[in-house]
């Protein structure tokens, strides 16, 4: 494994909390991305522009940072007939966060779902694996020291691309599914996945880091927390991106309504529920990332000597 990696996971296993970042995608729209644009392409065709997002999150505290790749495996790019550029979107995606994060901070190469699902045969579990294949190794060349699986609702997606990364890289492998509540007052992916039938599969299959990204604001993510906290206990490390509240609708556009200091005053309970890297998703920004690194800051023990 990478030297990087595996300090971060001493780091971890040390009981070190650590500040990841926030959303990617309405930082670049506010950039100027436009709807139906490739937001990945934009890593080479406006590297300066996704580099000020990477910089903005470090600025706000993050040491933690992921990489505008979320949908750069080549079956999603594919849908903008980029999948040729497949390794140069991926590896100027871990170049652009590793020259924001500096050598010291730790990378996460964001790997999002294939948009294929294996149950309906959209696709096979050997396209699947070659494609989760071919993104991290482009995103370990780049820079990248952890790849990150997310978003994830199906372990039979999840596995072949956790092995994937395990069996071709040198990259420490995290993998973060997604879940809602059902009506019966349970979390599930929507593929009907509990937290803790996550937390084990995912580390039956190798994963370093395990966790929850997307769907839920910090209140539900303490509540999942703890459900995988009965089957994972620390110090296998938790990884958390949480939404900013859960949304609603304001004429043509979601609102969360979680702002950075509300998310800042709830920080430390997940970190006591169980999470050791926390950080946002939808709705999230620098504001977010800043207000919960000063919250957690301050209960760190070199804060207190
Ligand atoms: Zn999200």
């Amino acid at each position: 494994m990478k030297a990087n990696a595996v300090r971060l996971l001493d780091w971890l296993a040390a009981g070190n909390i650590l500040v990841s970042d926030g959303a990617w995608g309405t930082q670049l729209q506010a950039a100027g991305l436009q709807p139906g644009e490739c937001p990945e392409l934009w890593n080479l065709e406006h590297r300066s522009k996704v580099l000020a997002v990477a910089q903005a999150y470090v600025a706000a505290g993050s040491e933690v940072i992921g990489t505008n790749s979320f949908g750069a495996s080549r079956l999603k790019l594919g849908m903008y007939d980029l999948a040729d550029r497949t390794v140069a979107i991926n590896a100027a995606a871990a170049a652009i966060s590793r020259e924001a994060a500096g050598s010291q901070g730790w990378v996460l190469g964001s790997m999002g779902p294939t948009g294929r699902i294996l149950l309906l045969g959209d696709t096979s579990e050997q396209e699947v694996t070659d494609a989760y294949s071919e993104q991290a190794l482009a995103l370990a060349s780049g820079g990248a020291d952890v790849a990150c699986i997310e978003t994830m609702s199906a372990i039979d997606e999840a596995v072949p691309a956790i092995r994937a990364v395990r069996e071709n890289t040198s990259l420490a492998v995290a993998c973060t599914f997604t879940f809602n509540k059902t009506s019966g007052g349970e979390f599930r992916t929507m593929m009907g996945v509990s937290p803790a039938d996550m937390a084990r599969a995912m580390l039956d299959a190798g994963a370093d880091i395990i966790g929850t990204n997307c769907g839920n604001g910090f209140e539900a993510m303490i509540e999942i927390v703890q459900q995988i906290r009965t089957v994972a206990p620390r110090p296998i490390p938790v990884l958390v991106h949480a939404n900013a509240g859960t949304p609603y609708r304001e004429q043509d556009h979601d609102v969360y309504p979680d702002t950075p200091s509300a998310m800042g005053e709830r920080a430390p309970d997940l970190a006591a529920a169980g999470a050791d890297i926390i950080g946002g998703c939808c709705g999230t920004t620098p504001e977010h990332i800043a207000a919960i690194c000063a919250a957690l800051k301050a209960l760190s023990p070199a804060a207190n000597p």
